[in-house]
C-alpha cells in the first residue's frame, strides 16, 4: 500500500518541492495552505495530490484535517512540519499580534500536528518527522526576533520529542535552510539579499529542490540512525 506523507506549507515554495519530492520517491502526498487557492488548484492540477486548507495555529482545525486525511489516505506516515510565515520587525516596534502569529505558526503548529499524528505513530511502531526550522533559528536575525524564536525553539522541540519517541521507530529532525529562492525571501529588497549573498561561500541563496532532496532522504527507512539532529543547509554560511 501507498505510504502517505504529509507536508504542511507544501503548496508553495519549499514545500511544494519537498512535496514534489516525495511524490517521487513513492509517497502518497497530501499538501496544506493557508489561504493561496491560486498556488493550491495548479499544486493538485500538476500533482493530482490532495491540498487541504487549514491553519496549522488552530489545535481544533488541525485536529478536525487530521482525522479528515487519516480517514481519506491512511494513516500518515511522513509528517514534515514546513508552513511558515515572518512577520519582521525590530522588538521596540512589534506589535504583541505579530509576536504571537509567529509564534503560533511556526512552532505551536509542530505541537498541534505532532500531538495528533505522533499516537499513530507509536502505535505503528514507524514514523518520520520532519522541522524546517531556519538559519535564523541557529544565529538570530536582525529585525526577527519573533522568527528567531520561533526557529529555535522548533530544534529544542525536535530534540525533546526524538527522545521520547526513538525506542518506536519514529525518528524526528530538524533541517535550517540558509536563505533559498522562494516567495518568502522575493518579498525583500535586493540590496539586503546582495548582501546577503556576499555571506555566502557558495556565493549563491539556495534552490528548493536542495531541501527536498535532504527531507526525501531523512524521511527514508535509510535514516533510522539520524534522530534529534539539526541539519544545516545554507551554502556555509553559518558552521556550527
Ligand atoms: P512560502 O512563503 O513560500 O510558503 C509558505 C507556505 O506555508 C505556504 O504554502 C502557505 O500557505 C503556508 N502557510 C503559511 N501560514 C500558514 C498557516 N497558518 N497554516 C497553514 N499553512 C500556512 O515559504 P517558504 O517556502 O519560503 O518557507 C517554507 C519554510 O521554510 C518556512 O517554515 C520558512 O520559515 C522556512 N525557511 C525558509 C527560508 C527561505 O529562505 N525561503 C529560509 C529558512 C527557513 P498559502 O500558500 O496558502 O499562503
Amino acid at each position: 500500500m501507498t505510504k502517505t506523507a504529509l507536508v504542511t506549507g507544501g503548496t508553495r515554495g519549499i514545500g511544494h518541492a519537498i512535496s514534489l519530492g516525495l511524490q517521487q520517491a513513492g509517497f502518497s502526498v497530501v499538501a496544506t495552505y493557508h489561504g493561496n487557492e491560486d498556488a493550491a488548484q495548479k499544486f493538485r492540477d500538476e500533482t493530482g495530490c490532495a491540498a487541504v486548507k487549514f491553519d496549522v495555529a488552530d489545535y481544533a482545525a488541525c485536529e478536525q484535517a487530521v482525522q479528515q486525511i487519516e480517514k481519506d489516505h491512511g494513516p500518515i506516515e511522513v509528517l514534515v512540519n514546513n508552513a511558515g510565515i515572518t512577520r519582521d520587525g525590530m522588538l521596540h516596534k512589534m506589535a504583541k499580534e505579530s509576536w504571537h502569529e509567529v509564534i503560533e505558526t511556526n512552532l505551536t503548529s509542530c505541537f498541534n500536528m505532532c500531538r495528533l499524528i505522533v499516537p499513530g505513530m507509536r502505535e505503528r511502531s514507524y514514523g518520520r518527522i520532519i522541522n524546517i526550522s531556519s538559519i535564523n533559528g541557529q544565529k538570530g536575525q536582525f529585525g526577527q526576533t519573533n522568527y528567531s524564536a520561533a526557529k529555535a525553539g522548533m530544534l529544542g522541540f525536535t530534540k525533546a520529542l526524538a527522545m521520547e519517541v526513538a525506542a518506536k521507530g519514529v525518528t524526528v529532525n530538524a533541517i535550517c535552510p540558509g536563505y533559498i529562492e522562494t516567495d518568502m525571501t522575493a518579498g525583500m529588497k535586493q540590496e539586503v539579499l546582495d548582501s546577503i549573498i556576499r555571506q555566502i561561500p557558495v556565493t549563491r541563496m539556495g534552490k528548493p529542490d536542495e531541501i527536498a532532496d535532504l527531507v526525501c532522504f531523512l524521511a527514508s527507512p535509510k535514516a533510522a540512525f539520524i534522530t534529534g539532529a539539526t541539519i544545516a543547509a545554507n551554502g556555509g554560511q553559518y558552521m556550527v
